[in-house]
């Protein structure tokens, strides 16, 4: 794991940090994904002039969409906003049933999309996958096709990433840490507890 990323994961797990403290290093570690999202962007060679002589260069040819999966989805946007400006957004709400662990899905609202744009899922928790699964199978049954999607979260269990995996195998999935696996509740062990409770302040 990239040293960046792992000090402010440290922070983040930490079960002492605040909302505060949360919420600026789930920020930092989605910059830092970002960053990695954006070494899959189709580019193309280009020849630009500075104020002194001509160089060349790399421009972005993709058009990018973001995909927040509600609610712990829409933390990651602003940094993704940060590096892929002007990118279109289609939300999409899943629930997972505390009990069952099975995704929900409550919303979607999509922009017009096509077979040359980059999709990026955005996810902080993949734990069971059944979220991640049941978006991937809405944006398949959009027309989307497998090798335009990149999945990116901050923490996974290995059940949640087979999940995705045997489902959709040509998917790319960007991931900080993968953990060691889920307890009995379906949370993510050693993982960071809830994510959207932690990061929007609705702990009971
Ligand atoms: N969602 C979370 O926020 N935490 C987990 O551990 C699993 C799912």
């Amino acid at each position: 794991m990239n040293k960046a990323i792992k000090l402010y994961l440290t922070k983040l797990r930490d079960k002492n940090s605040d909302r505060a403290g949360f919420q600026h290093n789930a920020h930092m570690i989605s910059t830092l994904l970002a960053q990695q999202a954006l070494l899959h962007i189709k580019t193309k060679d280009v020849e630009i002039e500075t104020p002194i002589a001509s160089t060349s260069g790399l421009e972005r040819t993709q058009e990018v969409v973001l995909v927040p999966i509600l609610r712990a989805g829409i933390t990651m946007l602003p940094a993704f906003l940060h590096y892929f400006p002007g990118a279109a957004i289609a939300v999409v709400g899943l629930k997972r049933d505390e009990k069952t662990a099975i995704a929900h899905r409550y919303y979607q609202n999509f922009p017009p999309l096509n077979k040359n744009q980059q999709i990026i899922i955005l996810d902080p928790m993949i734990a069971t996958g059944g979220t991640g699964v049941s978006t991937l199978e809405l944006l398949q049954e959009k027309g989307i096709k497998q090798k335009q999607i990149l999945f990116v979260s901050i923490v996974s269990a290995p059940e949640g990433l087979t999940a995705i995996k045997s489902k959709f195998p040509d998917i790319t999935i960007i991931s900080a840490s993968t953990d060691k696996k889920l307890n009995d509740k379906k949370f993510i062990i050693p993982g960071l507890g809830d994510f959207g409770d932690r990061y929007f302040g609705t702990l009971e």
